[in-house]
């Protein structure tokens, strides 16, 4: 099945909450993301029942990836039977979830791995902890997160990716100390341009630090070369210490958009169906399941939508202003 321009659907993430326990001031700064924010109640989730009747169809129409994400996803309550559930659908190749990882245990880190997850990746702005609690926005530090990192990777979450977003004069200065401290560990950092996702972070972008500025940090203290992408679609380009010491990743949105092999949809919490990150519509399924729909009426339905999809967002950002009303990150799933 294809879109508009031809691409195909592999990747399906899904919100399973819009809540998070941090306030990240380029996903949900707490001068908007009060007390009184209207975050979804719970009678609007999807359930995980409802979450598993979409992910089948999404699976017939030729997705092979499931990410979990959100806001955090593991405030959501026994994830893990939701992960059992995705696991077991015939024709999926992989379930895996985005985290902060600041309620990263042991405990629940085994936990996901019996139910049937086995890739990971963690969320980490800077290992200094001043930079990072000023980030974070609730004064967590560092260390937790790293500790998090270590027990997934222990319980056998391997390959695991840690997702470092980078804003200008926030934590571009800790760019080479995280390369430092993981180089060498198999894990593989990711550095993330900061994007002009939702409303909220009041983004610039001059405050967007790119891929190639992030190249010539890197690039000062240890020598890189570049990998030959794994697979059409991967978003993170690849690159890899000539000294043997692993590999690093650096996702361009902004300055090299990838639209063009862009093979993802997104189920926000509440269940509609976006087609583009940037999208300022989705489409309700919710009321779809709740009224009854079949199997083969959501099939339908979520064939018609994609076979429409044109979206192209970032692309055109690169070349014109673009003003749209955007939906917030945390809703629709980072
Ligand atoms: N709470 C989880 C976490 O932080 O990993 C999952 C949801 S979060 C929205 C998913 C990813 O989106 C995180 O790695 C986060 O850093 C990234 N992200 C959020 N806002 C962003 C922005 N404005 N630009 C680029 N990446 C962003
Ligand atoms: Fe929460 Fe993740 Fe957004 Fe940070 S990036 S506020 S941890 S959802
Ligand atoms: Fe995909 Fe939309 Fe991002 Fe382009 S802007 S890569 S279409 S999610």
């Amino acid at each position: 099945m294809l879109d508009a321009f031809q691409r195909p659907i592999h990747d399906l993430r899904i919100s399973v909450t819009d809540r998070c326990n941090f306030r990240c001031v380029y996903c949900m700064p707490k001068h908007v993301f009060g007390p009184n924010y209207p975050f979804l109640k719970r009678s609007q989730l999807l359930t995980y029942e409802e979450i598993e009747q979409v992910a089948r169809v999404f699976v017939r129409l030729g997705v092979r990836k499931l990410r979990l994400t959100g806001g955090e996803p593991l405030v959501r309550n026994d994830i893990e039977s939701l992960i059992e559930k995705l696991a077991s659908i015939d024709g999926v190749q992989d379930v895996s979830l985005t985290t902060n990882g600041s309620l990263l245990t042991r405990k629940k880190a085994e936990k996901l791995y019996s139910a049937g997850l086995r890739r990971i990746t963690v969320s980490l702005d800077s290992i200094d902890g001043e930079t990072f609690q000023s980030m974070n926005g609730v004064d967590f530090a560092p260390e937790p997160v790293l500790e998090a990192i270590d027990t997934a990777a222990d319980v056998g979450l391997t390959p695991l990716k840690i997702n470092m977003v980078v804003k200008r004069g926030v934590n571009d200065n800790a760019v080479l100390s995280a390369a430092r401290r993981f180089r060498g560990t198999g894990h593989i950092l990711r550095f993330i341009e900061y994007m002009d996702v939702g409303n909220s972070n009041a983004w610039r972008e001059n405050e967007v630090i790119s891929a190639a500025e992030i190249r010539d940090i890197i690039g000062r203290e240890f020598p890189i070369e570049p990998v030959t992408p794994d697979y059409h679609g991967e978003v993170a380009q690849r690159w890899r210490y000539t000294d043997g010491e692993g590999e690093l990743g650096i996702i361009a949105s902004v300055s090299q958009p990838f639209c063009g092999s862009c093979t993802r949809a997104r189920l926000s919490a509440d269940g509609s169906l976006y087609t583009c990150l940037f999208a300022t519509k989705g489409h309700d399924l919710r009321s779809l399941l709740r009224e009854g729909i079949s199997e083969e009426g959501l099939f339908e339905r979520v064939k018609s939508i994609w076979s429409a999809r044109s979206d192209r967002y970032s692309e055109l950002r690169a070349t014109q202003v673009v003003e749209i009303p955007k939906i917030e990150m945390s809703y629709i799933g980072g």
